[in-house]
């Protein structure tokens, strides 16, 4: 099967500024690919190529089999991309909201199914607004998904998440997966990157620097004679106060 994304030699200039400095890779029909990197790195520019909405100035890019320079509309029907939940229109219940984004492709979608897919649809009358930071961002996974779409693009989705709803939308990451949908996510969590990606690739200005399976780079990491100062401590204040002291109560 061939790849589902194909980025060769991309390059993108701000006037002084190399944002993206010749990357290639490949991305594989239903895998989660991690883009990485420090800001500034890239990341956005490279995505935003991908998506169709920026112009790369030389390289090459396909995605789902289709060139995003001759056709960046037919890129837009094939994916799904996940907005900030700021972007949605006021006002709207959930059901709504993934209503309006499947007007947005002329679709007639079963709402309440993807509400459910993404847990949501015991919430489905209550305005978007009013959903809580986790409930937001698992609505915005559904609008993404309103034209069951080939590659789905997230973008930190899991920034200002508290633990648990971190995990429920792993999860939710993780059962779109499965559904055969290829993820490629972009990520400042290194151990959400870790617990759910294929590949990764890490961007440092401009170029890709290391990109494999994240047990990879740290095997090769650990080969590279890499290691890493274990912080066991072997006494604590308690036992720092005990031996100044003593054992004994001095209640007396
Ligand atoms: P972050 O993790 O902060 O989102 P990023 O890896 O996504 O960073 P980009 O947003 O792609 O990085 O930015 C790469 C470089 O290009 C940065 O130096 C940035 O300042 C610059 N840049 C991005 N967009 C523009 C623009 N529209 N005009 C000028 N410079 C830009």
């Amino acid at each position: 099967m061939p790849p589902i994304v194909q980025v060769a030699d991309l390059r993108k200039r701000y006037g002084e500024i190399e944002a993206v400095r010749g990357i290639s890779f490949d991305v594989q029909q239903g895998e989660v690919f991690g883009m990485l990197g420090p800001n500034g790195a890239g990341k956005t520019t490279t995505v935003e190529i991908l998506e169709g909405l920026r112009k790369a100035d030389t390289g090459s890019a396909r995605v789902a089999g289709v060139d995003v320079f001759a056709d960046p509309s037919g890129v837009k029907q094939r994916i799904g991309v996940q907005l900030q939940a700021s972007a949605f229109p006021e006002h709207l219940t959930a059901r709504e909201t993934v209503d309006f984004f499947a007007a947005c492709y002329d679709l007639d979608v079963d709402a309440i199914g993807l509400l459910r897919a993404v847990e949501l649809d015991e919430r489905a009358g209550q305005l978007q607004e009013r959903l809580s930071g986790g409930q937001r961002q698992r609505l915005s996974i559904a609008t993404a998904l309103v034209n069951s779409p080939q590659v789905l693009f997230l973008d930190e989705p899991t920034t200002g998440l508290d633990p648990q709803a971190r995990r429920n939308l792993w999860g939710l990451i993780q059962s779109i997966r499965r559904g055969g949908t290829t993820v490629f996510l972009t990520t400042h969590y290194l151990d959400e990157a870790e617990v759910l990606c294929d590949r990764v690739a890490i961007m440092d200005q401009g170029r890709i620097v290391a990109m494999d399976p994240p047990r990879k780079l740290i095997g090769d990491l650990l080969a590279r004679g890499f290691t890493k100062p274990v912080a066991q401590q072997q006494a604590s204040l308690e036992d720092v106060f005990l031996d100044l002291t003593g054992h004994e109560l001095r209640e007396a």
